[in-house]
C-alpha cells in the first residue's frame, strides 16, 4: 500500500514568542510525509530549487519515503513562506509567500506515484491539485487540504477539485469562508453535498472535528505544557489521519477506523508543535506515538450517567 502526496516543499522563516528561525525546511507535503511515513509507504511529488541541498532531501527520505518525483529545477528557487505568531499561537500572520518553482510546475507522476491507493493533495494551487488528481485514477481514497489564499484567488478551481475527493481537511474559519455558511456544521454539510463523504475541521489548539453524513466526532489537541512552533501542525495531523486510513485500506472505512485516524493525527501533531519545523517528527519514535494515542482514548472516553433533570 502507498500514499502519494503533492504539495509545497518549502523553506520557511518563522517567528513565534519562543524563538525565530530564518530558514528551515517546511512545506505542507514535507510535514505530511514525515507523519504519514510512520504508518505507510509515502511518495512525495513536488519541485524544489537548486538551493535545496542533500541534507533537506535526506529529511524528505525519512522512514523510507520515496523522492523520485521530487523534481530539482536547475536555476530555480524553492517555495518560500514567512509567518509570525502572536502570543495566541492560534493566530498567525503570513508575511511573505514566494511560489518560485511552483509557478511553472507541471506535475508528471511516475508509474509508482500514479499507482498509489491513497492520494493526499496537500496545500498548493488548486490547479496543480487537479492535475495530480487526474493522474491518480487508481486511488481508493483521496483527501485534500487548502487555505484562505486559494479560496480568495482560485475558488472556482478549488471547488472543482473538492468535488473529486473523499475527504476535505480545512481550518474552521476557512470552511465558513469557502461556503459562506455561518457555522461548522452547516458549512460541513454544504461540502458533503458537493461530493466528499467526510470533512475534517482543524481547530488549532482546540483540536479537530470529523463530520460525515451520520457522524460527528471531536478530539481536543493533546494537552501539552510546551508548544514552541505550530507551523505544519495541520499537515502533520493530516499525515497521521490519512496514514492511518491508508494502513487500513481494503477494510471498511467504519466510524471506528475514522476515530482512530483522528487520534493518530492528533498524537502526531503534538510532536510537531513541541519543536521548530520538522525537528519533532524527525526524532519521534513509534512507542512515544502509541503512548499519546492511548492517552487520547482515555481522555475521550466517558460512561453516560443520566442526571435527574429538574423541570
Ligand atoms: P500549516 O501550519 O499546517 O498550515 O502549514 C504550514 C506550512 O504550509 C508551511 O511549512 C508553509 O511552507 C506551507 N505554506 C504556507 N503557505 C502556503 C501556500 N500558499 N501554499 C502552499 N503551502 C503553503
Amino acid at each position: 500500500m502507498s500514499i502519494t502526496v503533492v504539495g509545497s516543499i518549502a523553506f520557511d522563516a518563522v517567528e513565534t514568542p519562543f524563538g525565530v528561525r530564518e530558514r528551515m525546511l517546511g512545506g505542507a507535503a514535507t510535514h505530511f510525509a514525515l507523519a504519514a511515513s510512520l504508518l505507510d509507504q509515502v511518495r512525495i511529488v513536488g519541485p524544489v530549487g537548486d538551493d535545496f541541498g542533500e541534507a533537506e532531501l535526506a529529511v524528505l527520505r525519512t522512514r523510507g519515503s520515496n523522492i523520485d518525483d521530487v523534481e530539482r529545477v536547475a536555476g530555480g528557487k524553492t517555495f518560500f513562506w514567512k509567518g509570525k505568531y502572536g502570543w495566541d499561537l492560534n493566530t498567525r500572520e503570513t508575511l511573505d509567500t514566494q511560489l518560485n518553482v511552483f509557478e511553472h510546475f507541471a506535475p508528471k507522476l511516475s508509474e509508482g506515484s500514479r499507482a498509489a491507493d491513497v492520494l493526499f493533495l496537500a496545500n498548493i494551487q488548486p490547479g496543480l491539485q487537479l492535475q495530480v488528481r487526474e493522474q491518480c485514477e487508481m486511488a481508493k481514497f483521496v483527501a485534500l487540504d487548502s487555505m484562505n489564499l486559494w479560496i480568495d484567488i482560485a475558488r472556482d478551481e478549488l471547488v472543482k477539485i473538492i468535488e473529486q475527493v473523499d475527504c476535505l481537511v480545512l481550518n474552521d474559519e476557512e470552511l465558513r469562508q469557502l461556503t459562506g455558511k455561518p457555522n461548522l456544521i452547516s458549512a460541513a454539510r454544504e461540502i458533503l453535498g458537493w461530493g466528499p463523504s467526510m470533512v475534517v475541521a482543524k481547530q488549532g489548539e482546540y483540536g479537530s472535528a470529523l463530520i460525515t453524513a451520520d457522524e460527528f466526532f471531536a478530539l481536543p489537541a493533546y494537552p501539552l505544557p510546551t508548544v514552541v512552533d505550530p507551523t505544519g501542525a495541520g499537515d502533520t495531523f493530516a499525515g497521521g489521519f490519512v496514514g492511518f486510513i491508508a494502513s487500513r485500506i481494503g477494510e471498511e472505512l467504519s466510524g471506528e477506523v475514522l476515530r482512530n485516524a483522528m487520534a493518530y493525527g492528533t498524537a502526531l501533531a503534538s510532536f510537531n508543535v513541541e519543536r521548530f519545523g520538522t525537528e519533532g517528527l524527525e526524532a519521534v519514535q513509534a512507542a512515544a506515538v502509541h503512548e499519546r494515542v492511548v492517552d487520547l482514548h482515555r481522555f475521550a472516553r466517558f460512561e453516560p450517567i443520566t442526571a435527574d433533570l429538574i423541570s
